[in-house]
């Protein structure tokens, strides 16, 4: 398992399937083939990343490994 985003392995799970990067301060999950990144809003809301996603199937499974 390594962030998406910064590929770091500062992970922590937060979660079933969900994940918290202390390098980045962002949250993501890892469902099979779709990981989606999260921004912490002020309010403790997640606020999903539109414009990221990981279209190579290798990134993919770094991040899942
Ligand atoms: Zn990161």
């Amino acid at each position: 398992m390594i962030c998406p985003v910064c590929a770091g392995r500062q992970i922590g799970k937060v979660g079933v399937e969900q994940y918290y990067c202390w390098n980045c301060c962002v949250e993501f999950n890892s469902h099979t083939d779709n990981v989606v990144v999260y921004d912490l809003d002020e309010d403790g809301s997640l606020v999903a990343w539109d414009d990221f996603f990981l279209d190579t199937q290798e990134v993919s499974q770094a991040v899942a490994e």
